[in-house]
């Protein structure tokens, strides 16, 4: 059985092991993301794979992320092959990209909370699958539209607010109002301060064969990325 050692992106800094085994995946696995590309597939592939077992729901995506690229590896090898559709010729070309090239980011010095220009303190944390999951279920429950979508994105990163006169919103309809209702320029505090960037970077160099012109790459996590790398053999019919 291949296993080897990941050092997680979190660090051990949000509740999971700095360090764990990851598995490379049986023929039990892949089948499981051919039948069903899906977070449920993903999910279970995730607890099958990592030991100790990991719940999906506590791991933020930049944890899942890494782990699905280092299975990956310790089943196909490093290449990865990725076809993309070419921004300088508007056709699709097959590249490679290279696991060993990627850059992993870990979290440190994790700032958890920053001020506005009206002396609000903001609290940011880090979602996890959980915490998407209580968005998802606050955006169903109050019909949240597209329109809204970003203040979604923020309620998941945002764990609380203190305001400058000593007031607690953790609520996630008082907060959704309060950040609504926020000027512009407070606002855009926020944006500014709201990202906290670590994870495997995935973007890799590609060369328009037509042009010899350059494109950066994305390797993202399709049915591609569950295939031998020299293989383009379609599977049933997705390539329709
Ligand atoms: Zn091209």
């Amino acid at each position: 059985m291949v296993i080897d050692t990941l050092r997680l992106p979190s660090n051990g800094m949000l509740g999971v092991p700095q360090e764990i085994e990851v598995k490379a995946l049986t023929g039990k696995e892949l089948n499981m993301v051919y039948s069903s590309l899906s977070d449920a597939s993903i999910n279970e592939i995730i607890r099958r794979i990592t030991v100790p077992s990991l719940d999906p729901l506590t791991l933020c995506d930049e944890d899942k992320g890494a782990i699905l690229y280092f299975t990956r590896l310790l089943t196909f090898g490093n290449d990865i092959t990725q076809f993309l559709k070419c921004p300088h010729c508007g056709k699709v070309h097959e590249v490679v990209a290279h696991y060993s090239d990627f850059i992993m980011h870990y979290l440190d010095d994790f700032t958890s909370t920053f001020n506005l220009d009206n002396g609000d303190k903001v609290y940011k944390r880090i979602p996890t699958a959980e915490i998407q999951k209580e968005i998802d279920y606050f955006k169903e429950k109050h019909s949240v539209g597209s329109l809204d979508s970003y203040l979604l994105y923020l309620l998941a990163r945002i764990e609380k607010v203190v305001t400058s006169k000593g007031e607690t919103i953790s609520n996630r309809l008082l907060l959704f109002h309060y950040l609504g209702d926020l000027p512009g320029k407070s606002f855009g505090d926020i944006v500014e301060n709201i990202k906290t960037q670590f994870g495997l970077e995935v973007t890799f160099p590609a060369e328009c064969p037509e042009t010899d012109r350059e494109f950066l790459g994305v390797v993202g996590i399709n049915a591609d990325f569950f295939r031998f790398s020299n293989s383009n053999v379609p599977l049933g019919d997705e390539q329709a």
